[in-house]
């Protein structure tokens, strides 16, 4: 280093967030600074992260969190809260039995914790009343790998998504929500991979596939089946693979034999035109290294568990799985999701892919020593939300997860938590939606400071690691569970001193008696925890397997695969005149989840600042919506006031709402309180992909924003859509109304309430303009403009000059002037997190003759760090003008 002294050394660690599993080199530097990077010996992304991957250095600061414990709203001690939580546990459990008593836990765990939680609840509680968040996820494909293999087995690795010729990509948008890999199939493509993307919204991924299968909501299965009866009509059956390794194809195809299958008729049924479905079944009948990937659009279905069934069939027909480049593979969403169906954390399976007959419960029990081993399946997330509402549940314990915002019809999961005589929360953060109904709040170590392992979608378990010491009084999740657990009286089974043997516990569970189960990680037993490295379960004698079934072999009772007849069903709530509309819901690309840690980050704010809808231009006109406007997106169940986003990607008929807003960024923009609660038969999934709505112009009729040092929360009183956009220096609050001017003075009292300093004021009441800022010592310390013309400037000039150590005499009269001093320009949206690349200098780019996405990111830098831009750019640069030479040579 330039100064002499010693670069802290990395540390190799994971990435918190999706199910990609990127590896991480971390070096922390002074005051919780932390440097980051891909890890170039990780498998799965080889020295590649994502644009969120990328802001985990300015994650980890101790804003907002949560640092000890508190009993209502005071601290207290450990001893005092782990004894409170311990006694209301055994009073509900003594006075009602013990599935009174509930965990929710959250794919966001480590293993460690998740082990220490199961075991908890099913062996010494003697309830399976534990579910995960990651039922939201991919219960649904869990389910269908049940059906199909007699055991929740992903077959294939990362590496057959490079060595694929078809990629099949069905409800998964991988640009946006596994960019990482996305980019390992880019660059596959380039070779010479197909890409068919199957989802009803054009996404970055279907922008630049060969083929997008644009069907309507929820025909998935019919799609499917549609393919396999046309690869029976065309031979492409494997019917020595058949005969080999599989049972049920004779009744598969009796049931599709009671349906007409005709191209034209699936075609019609699935709102596809018929020469692209056609299209689909000859490349897939045409090509065997074909991988399948399966996502939240496939499996956040009342139908989902149906949707993974009619796509493993597919691949166990033609014999395409166990081969390298050909299987199916559902992707999951959380980084921990496979570590929690692993140890048990969903609630119809025991432990270590264990069920609940007499042989494994005794087993179990045998194993850890357990006083009551629960006898039956527990209540899955909706039930247990529905059973904590009507008073079934007494004793209710969230860790780490926030389903206040995250789960269906959210605003009756709030009043169950309201209902609930006893919550508590473990979190690292102090302030989220749900922990504000907690009565113990427990304080958690958040990424960074956990040491643990995780398991990806490729069942590639890595280790995520500590890089600072917990701060103030928070606690490994693993600890929390067992200090609990010791207060309860199960101090001999919980007396782990470190995470290291919570795993190895785990690790001999998998191998105990281990008569063939594909879990096991007899091999990693006897390995130094900290030097684990990135490995594949099944893991025997410290080798990993990077592909299941290779033999032929599948875990059932006779080894042989299952195809189960799969029925195409209505969707569970039928659209009517009053919602016309089929909402869905989902993800965008630099937010993770309910924003507890990704809206910390400003540059990740950037990309889509506010809470939308997107609705098709056909659909929009009729109802007077406009491109930009606000409007109201109204269910059964409540409604949104979101940014309307008009456009042709979006299908006729449906709409599309991101997940991730909540209370403190924009109370009225939640998407997940409309959502019904709808759920799969089987998986117990909920249905996030539709629900009927209806939508209309909010007509506001003024608008402003205000700009402080502080977050603000929206003001009582006044019914106004509100939302909070961070930055650096500042953030951002954006207002409007439909209300008079005595509406706009209320607000902006009372935003001036408390105000200090030099008051630079402009008033244009005809016009109906006006703008106010505060000065203090020199400093900016807010502004507020509001308009009724509609009109206001762009933002991020006056966000900068809370920045300024002094204002100058320009920027007071800009501020007076509403217009940015100088050159400054609206550089739109942030398309590149990375490097702060607008959409507009993109455009720029394009037009002065940036032909492609590189010759773009020589302009402009987009695209040149992360590359989780680079569909964006490639779809800026297909959508241009194509000029009148260009058509000629054409
Ligand atoms: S793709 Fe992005 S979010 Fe997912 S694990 Fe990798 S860096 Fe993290």
């Amino acid at each position: 280093m330039a100064d002499g002294s010693q670069a802290a050394p990395a540390v190799r660690t994971t990435c918190p967030y999706c199910g990609v599993g990127c590896g991480v080199e971390a070096r922390a530097g002074a005051g919780r600074s932390l440097a980051v990077a891909g890890d170039p010996a990780h498998p799965a992304n080889r020295g590649r992260l994502c644009s969120k991957g990328m802001a985990l250095g300015r994650t980890v600061g101790l804003e907002g969190r949560l640092l000890s414990p508190m009993i209502g709203a005071r601290k207290a001690g450990w001893d005092e809260a782990t004894a409170l939580v311990a006694r209301r546990f055994e009073e509900a459990i003594a006075r009602h039995g013990p599935d009174s008593v509930a965990f929710y836990v959250s794919g966001q765990l480590l293993t460690e914790d998740y082990y220490a939680a199961n075991k908890l609840m099913k062996g010494f509680i003697g309830s399976a009343n534990i579910d995960t968040n990651s039922r939201l996820c991919m219960a649904s494909a869990v389910a269908a790998h049940k059906a199909a293999f007699g055991a929740d087995l992903v077959p294939g690795c990362y590496e057959d998504l490079e060595l694929a010729d078809l990629v099949v990509f069905c409800g998964h948008n991988a640009a946006w929500t596994h960019p990482v890999l996305f980019r390992r199939m880019e660059a596959a493509r380039a070779r010479g991979q197909k890409h068919v993307v199957v989802d009803p919204r054009r996404t970055d991924t279907a922008e630049g596939a060969d083929l997008h299968l644009a069907l309507a909501p929820q025909t998935d299965v019919r799609l499917w089946n549609g393919l396999l009866a046309e690869l029976i009509r065309r031979g492409a059956v494997d019917r020595a693979y058949v005969a080999a390794h599989v049972s049920g194809f004779e009744a598969v195809e009796a049931a599709l034999g009671q349906a007409d299958q005709s191209p034209a008729a699936v075609a019609a049924d699935c709102g596809v035109a018929q020469a692209d479905l056609e299209a689909f079944y000859a490349l897939f009948a045409a090509t065997p290294r074909t991988v399948s990937l399966f996502s939240m659009g496939s499996n956040q279905s009342a139908q989902g568990t149906a949707k993974g069934l009619a796509i493993v069939n597919a691949h166990l027909a033609t014999g395409r799985i166990g081969k390298p480049g050909a299987c199916p593979f559902s992707i999951t969403g959380q980084p921990n999701a496979m570590g929690g169906r692993e140890v048990g954390g969903l609630a119809n399976t025991l432990a270590a892919h264990m069920g609940f007959d007499q042989a494994d419960r005794a087993r179990v029990a045998r194993f850890w020593g357990a006083p009551r081993v629960a006898e039956k399946p527990g209540l899955k997330a909706v039930e247990m939300f529905e059973a904590a509402h009507d008073g079934r549940i007494k004793a209710l314990w969230v860790m780490a997860t926030n389903p206040a915002v995250s789960l269906p019809n959210a605003g009756r999961v709030r009043e169950a938590l309201a209902r609930c005589p006893f919550v508590v929360v473990s979190d690292c953060m102090a302030d989220t939606d749900t922990a504000r109904f907690a009565h113990v709040k427990l304080p958690a170590l958040a990424w960074g400071e956990k040491d643990g392992t995780v398991t990806n979608s490729e069942r590639r378990i890595s280790r995520q690691r500590a890089l600072f010491p917990p701060p103030g009084e928070a606690c490994a999740d693993w600890r929390i569970v067992a200090q609990v657990a010791r207060a309860m009286g199960f101090g001999d089974a919980f007396g782990w001193g470190s995470p290291a043997a919570v795993f190895r516990e785990h690790a001999r569970l998998t191998a105990y008696e281990n008569a063939g189960r594909p879990l096991d990680l007899s091999g990693l037993i006897g390995a130094r925890y900290d030097g684990v490295e990135p490995v594949q379960w099944p893991a025997r004698d410290g080798g990993g397997t990077e592909r299941l079934f290779a033999d032929g072999r599948f875990a059932t009772s006779d080894g042989r695969a299952r195809m189960v007849p799969v029925r195409p069903g209505p969707p569970a709530a039928p659209l009517s005149t009053g919602f016309p509309l089929s909402l869905n819901t989902g993800r965008i690309r630099d937010q993770w989840h309910t924003m507890t840690r990704t809206g910390l980050v400003p540059d990740l704010c950037r990309h889509a600042p506010e809470p939308f809808v997107e609705i098709h231009p056909a659909d929009a006109a009729p109802l007077g919506i406009e491109d930009g406007a606000l409007a109201r997106v109204a269910t059964a169940l409540g409604e949104a006031t979101v940014v309307a986003r008009v456009t042709e990607r979006q299908r006729r008929g449906g709409l599309f709402m991101p997940m991730h807003w909540t209370d403190a960024f924009a109370a009225g923009g939640k998407a997940n309180p409309l959502v019904a609660g709808a759920v799969d038969p089987v998986s117990g999934q909920p249905e996030f992909k539709h629900t009927p709505a209806r939508v209309r112009p909010y007509r506001e009729t003024w608008r402003g924003f205000h700009l402080s040092r502080r977050p603000l929360a929206q003001p009582e009183g006044l019914d106004l859509v509100w939302r909070r956009i961070p930055h650096g220096a500042c953030h951002q609050h954006e207002f409007a109304g439909r209300g008079g001017a005595e509406e706009r003075e209320r607000l902006r009292c009372s935003l001036a309430k408390g105000a200090a300093g030099e008051l630079i004021r402009f008033e244009d009441a005809a016009g109906g303009a006006m703008r106010e800022a505060y000065v203090a010592e020199g400093r900016l310390q807010s502004v507020l403009f509001t308009t009724t013309a509609g009109r206001l400037p762009p933002r991020e000039w006056l966000a900068e000059l809370f920045a300024e150590a002094a204002l100058s005499p320009e920027a007071r009269s800009a501020l007076l002037s509403g217009r940015a001093p100088g050159a400054a320009r609206d550089a739109g949206p942030v398309v590149c997190a990375c490097l702060k690349v607008g959409v507009h200098v993109i455009a720029e780019a394009v037009a002065a003759g940036s032909a492609d996405v590189d010759a773009v990111g020589r302009a402009t830098g987009a695209g040149t760090s992360c590359g989780s831009c680079r569909p964006e750019i490639a779809r800026m640069l297909a959508a241009r003008p194509v000029s009148e030479e260009k058509r000629h040579a054409a």
